[in-house]
């Protein structure tokens, strides 16, 4: 121990040199260092001072505007918010070139390097993009987002929810669920750090119905007399084994109309589901029967002759009007017991076998016009050139055969016809053809559905005619019903 004391001392040359050296030498000694260390400094500043007045005189200088360090968000666009250059006062912006590009796709710090050569002589600078994820994943849910039900007396199958994330994707397997007395916590955490906690509340209670299908279609269309059959149906629930069901509604097939059964679900917590079936009873088109039916109209001078006929002969019979003619005529004839079909709003082909759309936009206008004005809405219709027409071919191909299908589903009934009247050919024919050309096809064997047009003159000579030989001939007159079972023909496009 003492040995190495001795050493170290020997060791120390400050300690040695100084010992035999009286206060005074010292003091001036000091003095001298401190000399030496002002001029040291002197000189150094010096040469800082011309290195800096060096370099603004011969170096070109580069100033960035905005922040050194800029963030982006991950997926999107850098701006670069601009830099200045300068050599002895004079701008010179234009002869600086950017390296480096942002690849927002990736997280990460991009260095983008300004760099300017003047006389010879380089300058850079760098700026530093950082590419950032602050969106937080997200964690969705099957069912209600606040609240979780689970099935009595059964377990949480962690199959209720999803999580995601605008970089990573798929996060649902991160997903980290904990259970804190009736609080389920799901917990989540994206690649960059965001996380995302979603509470629900937790209740062993099941609150939704049974699901119930009918096998059977929701509307069923029947012939009047014939056997109404219960539709079966597939039923199931969340929580119970025991779902029963049951039927109520009275369907009268021997009565035409529309009537529900109604099929009810009910599991073993008292949740219900119901289904409605709509039966239509539907009466047959008579044979021996003559319909009478008027396209095109109403129109002034011509149709109220019609009626007038119908009146007095006593005869109901079925109008497919359009948007053009007064309204009251339209009122006229549903308050004096016709029936009032919908023909079309345009009656022009290139506009209502334009497409599907345009087909059923010509025919709400009708639609609605119709109901403002009689107070009812009708499900009757008439194609216009009939369900057999090949013109709207030259429009939309297949047309027909789409919308025969279509509007029975939408609940219309659709009427062609069995005996053309020719009344709207152009061939000039008189009220006496007319009426041979539907008296001599009439039979007391076959459905009459007259075709005819109460915007012809001619036909307001030609209706009396075909109803007086009709009554003398055993024939009765009926307009169509909302029951009246559809007349059709071929469909050809
Ligand atoms: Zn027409």
């Amino acid at each position: 121990m003492r040995k190495s004391r001795e050493l170290k001392h020997r060791y120390n040359p400050y300690s040695t040199s100084l010992r035999g050296l009286n206060a005074l030498q010292r003091k001036r000694m000091g003095e001298v260092q401190f000399k030496r260390f002002s001029v040291c400094v002197l000189f150094l500043m010096l040469g800082i001072c011309l290195l800096s007045f060096y370099h603004m005189l011969f170096f070109p200088r580069i100033s960035l505007k905005g922040s050194r360090v800029v963030e982006v968000e991950y997926q999107g666009k850098y701006q670069d918010p601009g830099f200045l250059s300068s050599y002895q006062g004079k701008d010179i912006t234009s002869h600086v070139q950017v390296f480096g590009e942002v690849d927002s796709s990736k997280l990460g710090d991009y260095p983008i390097t300004y760099q300017v050569t003047y006389h010879g002589v380089t300058t850079t600078k760098t700026r530093v993009v950082k590419v950032v994820d602050s969106v937080k994943p997200k964690i969705e849910f099957v069912s209600e987002h606040k609240n979780l039900y689970i099935c009595p007396n059964t377990k949480y199958l962690f199959d209720d929810y999803k999580a995601t994330d605008n970089y990573d994707g798929d996060l649902t397997k991160e997903v980290e669920v904990q259970q804190r007395g009736s609080i389920m916590r799901y917990q989540v955490e994206d690649s960059y750090g965001n996380q995302t906690v979603v509470e629900r509340k937790v209740f062993y209670k099941d609150i939704d119905g049974p699901t119930l299908t009918l096998d059977s279609p929701t509307t069923v269309v029947l012939q009047k007399g014939e056997e109404f059959i219960d539709s079966t149906y597939q039923v199931k629930d969340n929580c119970s084994e025991d779902v029963k069901v049951r039927v109520s509604g009275d369907v009268d097939t021997s009565q035409v109309g529309e009537y529900e059964r109604i099929y009810k679900a009910k599991d073993e917590s008292g949740n219900t589901t119901k289904v409605v079936q709509k039966v239509v009873v539907m009466e047959p088109v008579k044979k021996g029967v003559i319909y009478l039916t008027f396209d095109d109209g109403p129109r002034s001078g011509t149709t109220d002759i019609i009626l007038n006929v119908l009146k007095e002969k006593g005869v109901k019979a079925t109008f497919f009007v359009t948007s053009g003619g007064p309204d009251d005529l339209i009122k006229r004839a549903y308050d004096e017991g016709h029936s009032i079909g919908l023909h079309t709003a345009s009656h022009d082909y290139s506009v209502v076998y334009a497409s599907i759309d345009s087909y059923f936009e010509d025919l709400k206008i009708v639609s609605d016009r119709v109901e403002r004005v009689t107070g009812e809405k009708s499900f009757l219709l008439r194609f216009p050139g009939g369900s057999s027409n090949t013109i709207s071919k030259k429009y939309t191909p297949g047309i027909m055969s789409y919308l025969t299908k279509e509007v029975v589903s939408r609940g219309y009934r659709y009427y062609d016809w069995t005996i053309d009247s020719r009344d709207a050919e152009g061939g000039g024919y008189s009220a006496d053809e007319i009426a041979k050309f539907v008296t001599s096809k009439l039979s007391h064997d076959k459905v009459n559905m007259v075709l005819m047009h109460d915007i012809k003159v001619v036909t307001t000579e030609a209706i009396g005619k075909i109803i007086d030989y009709g009554k003398e001939n055993g024939y009765t007159f009926e307009a169509i019903t909302p029951y009246t079972d559809m007349v059709t023909q071929r469909v050809n496009n």
